[in-house]
């Protein structure tokens, strides 16, 4: 596996893994997606491309094509990459790649923006080892956390004063859904049920159901399209991923939201797999709350802290969990009594890990000017391009006259409107999966493997290139046979 820990999968077929999209077509468009408003125009192509047939000649030309009329392909060069991209000189298999590593794991840890050692040796140097304890005040080191929420909330809808930084995500739910809980029950005592999604990212179950024997309420499973139906006088709070961690289906985060305010909950979004993916609009859509971390899409590096959002409205009734002193309206006044802070600085706890934040900081500087629908136009492009590629060079078992090795079939759904920014595999044998894997990785094509047989290609549209897209295909056609 090419990461080890951070998306641990669980056992089992989850429910969005059935019904989810199927096969390798592609071109499918519904409109406007659920999460994912407004409706971006489609990415610049050769206007020609729906009249020629998917040929592995014609698929490497069009990638070509659409790498140079690509309006982020600067931003590639922003990043560090093993030499891989167009632009990097000698093209040692004709892939327009130049040769190197095809990095589709930035779903799992973004790549490194080129800035970011300088300004942390920087930050080591100067503020650390120069300005010692007066780098809290001079480095603005204390307000960090609230600084770079700002940062986050344009790329997830949010307005000034509800996003901070901070701890990780694993923590932010267990905060979000305390808090939640709290507020829900405060008014209504008989609201005892938590609803998480039934596919979820197992930490986010994990801390509900400790969230739950905390709060006194029960947790039960539903897929997050039943929600709807299920929200209703006696839930408190429903936890949800907005795009599934494993099948990438985007969930329809405003529809979902406005049935749970009616009955009475509140929301908490995990934006793991949408921040930095697709346009996310909190404020918009009027969600209660919202976490999500910051090493995936946002390029933070490994571990880099997650965020929090708690729409302004409920701020002066959020009661945090973890009332730590940062958290508190006065922290240098030492006062043995806790007085909330306002604002996003009530969602702080202790003291935060400036070299992270730093990093982090330095590496949302690549959004800087980034139109986030040509972010979407790109991911929807880039995913559509990938799984005709996929349908060229792994055709599956009668197409290919019946004699390949291993077949794969699309789990992430065709529609637009139900689509994240990675593209999930399932594998027949499923047990195949790990080794084509590996096999994909030695060959220079890093993705990342899911039980029970899911390979997962995350597409990142600052840095993925259409020629990326088209050798990964090709190379899973080479060692699928
Ligand atoms: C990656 C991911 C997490 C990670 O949580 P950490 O506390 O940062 O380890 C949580 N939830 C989802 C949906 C994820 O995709």
């Amino acid at each position: 596996m090419s990461e080890a820990t951070s998306e641990a999968g669980s056992e089992g077929m989850p429910e969005a893994m059935r019904g989810a999209g199927s096969a390798a077509v592609s071109e499918a468009e519904s409109g406007p997606g659920p999460g994912a408003a407004p409706a971006p125009a489609p990415a610049p192509a050769p206007a020609d491309t729906s009249a020629r047939r998917d040929t592995p000649e014609a698929l490497r030309q069009e990638a070509r094509e659409r790498d140079a009329a690509d309006p982020l392909a600067p931003l590639r060069a922003r990043f560090l990459l093993d030499g891989a991209g167009p632009a990097a000189g000698p093209d040692r298999d004709g892939s327009g790649t130049g040769g190197g590593t095809v990095y589709l794991d930035g779903n799992s840890l973004g790549a490194l923006p080129l800035s970011v050692p300088g300004r942390l040796a920087r930050v080591v140097e100067h503020e650390w080892g120069r300005l010692r304890i007066r780098g809290w005040t001079e480095a603005g080191w204390w307000e960090a956390p609230e600084r770079i929420g700002e940062r986050i909330a344009p790329l997830v809808g949010a307005g000034r004063g509800q996003v901070v930084v901070g701890d990780s995500t694993s923590v932010n739910v267990f905060k979000a859904v305390v808090g939640a809980v709290r507020i829900a029950r405060a008014e209504s005592a008989g609201r005892t049920e938590i609803l998480v999604d039934a596919a979820t990212f197992p930490t986010d179950g994990y801390i509900a159901r400790s969230a739950a024997r905390l709060t006194g309420c029960t947790v039960r499973p539903v897929a997050p399209a039943e929600v709807p139906a299920e929200a209703g006088p006696s839930t408190a709070a429903v936890l949800l991923g907005h795009v599934d961690y494993r099948t990438g289906e985007l969930h329809d985060l405003p529809g979902i939201t406005a049935a749970v305010r009616a009955a009475g909950a509140l929301t908490v979004w995990d934006l793991c797999h949408s921040a930095g993916a697709l346009p996310v609009e909190l404020d918009a859509h009027g969600v209660d709350f919202a976490v999500g971390c910051t090493y995936k899409f946002l390029n933070g590096g490994p571990g880099s802290p997650a965020f929090l959002y708690v729409r302004r409205a409920l701020q002066p009734r959020f009661d945090s969990p973890l009332p730590g002193w940062n958290s508190h309206t006065d922290p240098f006044a030492m006062d043995p009594e806790y007085e909330a802070a306002d604002g996003a600085a009530r969602g702080r706890v202790g003291t935060p890990d400036i070299l992270a934040m730093a990093a982090l900081e330095e590496a949302l500087t690549v959004w800087d000017g980034v139109d986030p629908a040509a972010v979407r136009a790109k991911s929807l492009a880039l995913t559509d391009f990938f799984l005709r590629c996929v349908a060229v060079h792994v055709p599956d078992g009668e197409a290919d006259g019946g004699g390949r090795r291993v077949t794969v079939r699309s789990l992430t759904p065709a529609e637009h409107a139900r689509r994240g920014s990675q593209i999930a595999l399932l594998c027949a044998p499923q047990e195949a999966a790990e080794e084509v894997m590996e096999a994909l990785i030695a060959r220079g094509v890093v993705g990342d493997f899911r039980r029970p047989g899911v390979l997962r290609f995350g597409f990142t549209p600052l840095y993925t290139a259409f020629a990326d897209a088209e050798r990964a295909a090709r190379t899973l056609g080479e060692v699928t046979r």
